[in-house]
């Protein structure tokens, strides 16, 4: 995949924003209209890179709003499973814990 193109302009909501006079518009969205047209209705563009700020359309995907919320939604239950298992892992292995709060008191 190609580099993440990340817009450093204005942000709102943790996306990159443009402002059209009358309103704010998301970034990413405008890029990808430009490219593509305009967005369906009851459709939504999914950042195949989860880099909110990417305006590379290459990383964009148009999908349904209900894909969208499936996919945040697995995004969200591997982050738990990942966390749980880090938290496991930091119970397991006192030793790395040690010299964890070593490193952090020593610099
Ligand atoms: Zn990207």
């Amino acid at each position: 995949m190609s580099e993440c193109v990340i817009w450093t302009g204005p942000r709102q909501g943790g996306y990159g924003a443009v402002w059209n006079g009358r309103t704010w518009k998301r970034a990413h969205r405008l890029a990808w209209e430009k490219e593509h047209g305009p967005i369906p209705a009851g459709m939504t563009i999914d950042h195949l890179c989860c880099v909110k700020l990417c305006v590379n359309t290459d990383h964009m995907e148009v999908v349904t709003r209900a894909e969208n919320t499936r996919r945040q939604v697995r995004t969200a239950e591997r982050n738990a499973r990942h966390a749980a298992f880090m938290r496991d892992w930091w119970r397991r292995h006192p030793e790395a814990r040690a010299a964890f709060k070593e490193r952090m008191a020593h610099g």
